[in-house]
């Protein structure tokens, strides 16, 4: 690390006295526009990530970095020299932790499952994430996982924006793996190696895949357990219940995953997403003894679920609205654009066929049910599929969807900030809107505990302390979403 850095130093000597007018001395200077070491945001609205109601006219003073104070402006004691920001008709939330945040992207032209390929995004998902309000994030699967590692070391270091992110190895995936790029376990040993490798190369967390055998589940956890590391899984081939059994820490995209209530089911076997989908649509009751006996299951032995309703949405026709869609539009490459409105049409032209409408509805109530029963439900942007959810424009997405599944908007803030916080065991720095708390923070325009939608309209996002200006940050991605 500090070798990495007298070397970039060395680098840049000369460039930047050749050209001492022109470059930038912080090449993240682009994109920030609140860099004072004491900040008071005045008159803001407060939705502080605990899941309480939110409190109007609020002043928050940051301070090096981390939260100073927070209390009524009236009473506000704003320290002089600060740069003082009238932030009325403005609301501010913690920076969201995001727990599905893949650096890589559907490639254009990968419409059909079995052409699955991606490409990683180097410059435009940290920038994206980052722009929607991420400021923590983990990548729940990697396919290049050097390239992923080098990425957050550029960050860390400063050299270019992004959140802080928490980088998971490459997929643990069994025989049967759709996906050329990823690694084929031999089995329980070689799951074993694989997280030793790559915890040593500086992976600090995991995930399972939907062909992993149960040994190879098995030894994958303990090894990362080892380390003391977590592990998730986005399964197929094992049960919730089995897996929770085996002491799994987290479920990726909830119940329309779990094969354990499919008929067909045989032990160890993934039989495949559609007839599971199926069979959930038409047969499975979410108030059903067996569901509820899952979902005790998993609160017993603390296994958190991650909600990615918003990369769901968009295999249900005519979702999300255009007026999303046509955010997305800017960031992406000219052939992803089209590529992904091909598949939109093909999926609209088979509305009536569509079990999606019905599984988004099931999988939302899955989601309350487990929350109620005292689940810890985190979420995150998961952009994969066939390419219509972008890093960062998901995660806001999603917040709206939470919504829409039935929790409050200040919940599903906590569901996206503190619950994650919680599980990444960074609750003491992250999550919430506190005194001590590292000063990350998103303000938008409007008021999103009255509508959601305005999660959408972010104008700063501090991480550390440091206001990026979210729209400086997307335009910076103009045209590349697709390409790199
Ligand atoms: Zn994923």
């Amino acid at each position: 690390m500090h070798k990495l850095c007298l070397l970039a130093a060395c680098l840049l000597l000369p460039f930047s006295v050749a050209f001492a007018q022109s470059a930038p001395a912080n090449p993240l200077a682009p994109y920030i526009s609140v860099s004072a070491p004491v900040v008071a945001l005045t008159h803001v609205e407060v939705i502080d990530g605990t899941g309480t109601a939110p409190v109007a006219d609020q002043t928050i003073v940051l301070d090096h970095g981390a939260i100073a104070s927070v209390g009524p402006s009236a009473s506000a004691q704003v320290p002089s020299g600060a740069q003082v920001l009238d932030l009325r008709g403005h609301a501010v939330y913690p920076g969201l932790v995001g727990m599905h945040e893949h650096l890589f992207y559907t490639e254009p032209g990968s419409a059909a499952l079995h052409a699955f390929a991606t490409g990683e995004l180097i410059e435009t998902a940290p920038r994206l994430y980052l722009a929607a309000g991420v400021t923590t994030a983990r990548t729940t699967g990697s396919i290049e996982t050097y390239t992923d590692l080098r990425m957050k070391q550029a960050i860390d270091s400063g050299a270019s924006p992004g959140p802080d992110f928490d980088i998971t190895g490459p997929y643990l995936e069994g025989p049967g793996a759709f996906s050329i790029q990823m690694h084929v376990l031999s089995g329980a040993a070689d799951a074993t190696r694989l997280v030793n490798y790559w915890a040593r190369e500086g992976a600090t967390s995991w995930k399972a895949y939907m062909d992993i055998t149960p040994a190879e589940l098995r030894a994958a956890i303990d090894a990362a357990h080892a380390h003391g590391q977590k592990l998730t899984g986005h399964l197929c081939s094992v049960g919730f219940t089995e897996a929770a059994n085996m002491g799994i820490d987290n479920l990726e995209h909830g119940i329309l995953v779990d094969t354990e209530f499919y008929s067909g089911k045989k032990p160890g076997v993934c039989p495949g997403q559609r007839p599971v989908e199926q069979e959930m649509a038409t047969k499975l009751d979410m108030n059903s003894l067996p569901v509820k006996a899952m979902i005790h299951t998993l609160v017993a032995h603390h296994v958190a679920v991650t909600s990615t309703l918003a990369i769901f949405e968009s295999f249900a026709p005519n979702l999300p609205p255009m007026t999303f869609m046509e955010r997305e539009q800017g960031p992406m490459f000219s052939e992803a654009w089209s590529g992904v409105l091909q598949t939109r049409a093909q999926i609209a032209e088979h509305a009536n066929k569509s079990l999606w409408p019905v599984l988004l509805k099931k999988e939302m109530q899955f989601e309350r049910e487990f929350a109620a029963a005292g689940g810890l439900l985190m979420a995150g942007c998961d952009p994969t599929g066939y390419g219509a959810i972008l890093p960062g424009f998901g995660d806001q997405r999603n917040l709206e969807l939470l919504v829409q599944a039935g929790f409050t908007p200040s919940q599903a803030i906590e569901i996206y900030t503190q619950n994650a916080a919680k599980y990444l065991g960074r609750e003491n720095r992250i999550g919430t809107i506190a005194p001590g708390k590292q000063a990350d923070l998103v303000v938008v325009t409007g008021d999103p505990a009255k509508d959601i939608s305005a999660v959408e309209q972010v104008d700063l996002v501090f991480k550390k302390g440091v206001g990026y200006d979210s729209q400086k940050l997307i335009d910076s991605t103009r045209g590349m979403v697709g390409i790199r």
